[in-house]
């Protein structure tokens, strides 16, 4: 299967695991709704993950301490100043390693609000028990090579997968009930 044919497999597969499943609308508790107090705020950075880039390519930082023990060690063997001059001509990595090395931290802008869903009941397509919408469990499947499906709507009783169809309210939509 090719990426579009996994694409239409999984559309046609969610469409028709979702027969028979309740729909439910999850809504927001508009008074649980806060402005968040660091929104917006422009030095609230998050660390990311650190991505070194050497001559061009990523690398983990493993592989580089590595090249860089060779690079030294090769580089302290060398009694010369035009030796050393040499070597550095011929294996540029370290001359440009300051300006290739970057770290980069990504920054997870935080929302303008924060709030909570009111709880509610929901009941399986196929075991018809009833739980809290905040029981349903996650999973994931693979499809061939580089497919992959999942449902956010597993049942925590008997695991069927998308054994409800939820809904979530969003946060455009509750500020506009209020
Ligand atoms: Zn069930």
């Amino acid at each position: 299967m090719n990426t579009r044919e996994i694409q239409q497999f999984v559309e046609d597969n969610i469409k028709s695991m979702h027969k028979d499943a309740k729909v439910y609308m999850i809504f927001i508790d508009l008074n649980s709704i806060k402005e968040n107090p660091n929104a917006s705020k422009r030095d609230y950075i998050h660390p990311g993950q650190i991505t070194y880039i050497l001559n061009g390519k990523d690398i983990s930082e493993e592989e580089l301490k590595q090249k860089q023990k060779i690079y030294m060690e090769q580089y302290s063997k060398l009694k010369t100043d035009q030796e050393k001059q040499k070597f550095v001509k011929k294996n540029p990595f370290i001359s440009e390693q300051s300006r290739n090395l970057i770290e980069t931290d990504s920054l997870n802008p935080e929302p303008k609000y924060l709030y909570e869903y009111i709880n509610q009941e929901v009941e399986c397509k196929k075991c018809k028990q009833k739980f809290s919408f905040e029981e349903l469990q996650s999973d994931y499947i693979t499809l061939g090579n580089d497919g992959e499906t999942f449902s956010d709507e597993v049942c925590p009783k008997c695991g069927e997968w998308w054994c409800v169809v939820i809904q979530y309210e969003t946060i455009e939509q509750a500020l506009e009930r209020k």
